[in-house]
């Protein structure tokens, strides 16, 4: 049976995309609904499923994720202007994907937030 978690599955190159940025801990890749001239995606190779399910275990890996983020975005001419790391986890945060994930997002003036 196919992998139902579709950010396992870009990870093991099974769907087309081409990664911005990749290590031996996460990959970045554009979000296929860009809501910002710039929108991509930090992404753990380890399947953690939210941000509620990382442990002490995983301090090293969400450090990597925000440095790859700061990283992912000073490569896309985003430090000087500034721009958004999201993290949306569970129902109320709309998320979409089970596997944890960071939206690096900018290139324009984003709204405040609500
Ligand atoms: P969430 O709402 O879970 O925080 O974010 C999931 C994001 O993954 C959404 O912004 C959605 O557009 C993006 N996404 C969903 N499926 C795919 C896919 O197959 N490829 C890419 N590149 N992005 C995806
Ligand atoms: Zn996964």
């Amino acid at each position: 049976m196919a992998d139902p978690c579709i950010f396992c599955r870009i990870l093991r190159g099974e769907l087309p995309g081409q990664f911005a940025y990749e290590d031996d801990y996460l990959v970045a890749f554009r979000d296929i609904h860009p809501v910002a001239p710039t929108h991509v995606l930090v992404v753990p190779r380890e399947h953690v499923e939210s941000l509620a399910h990382a442990s002490s275990a995983h301090r090293e890996l969400l450090g990597r994720l925000l440095e790859a983020a700061a990283a992912v975005a000073s490569r896309e001419g985003l430090a000087a202007r500034g721009y958004r790391v999201v993290i949306n986890t569970g129902t109320d945060s709309g998320s979409e994907v089970a596997h944890l994930h960071l939206h690096v997002l900018g290139g324009r003036q984003l709204r405040a937030m609500g």
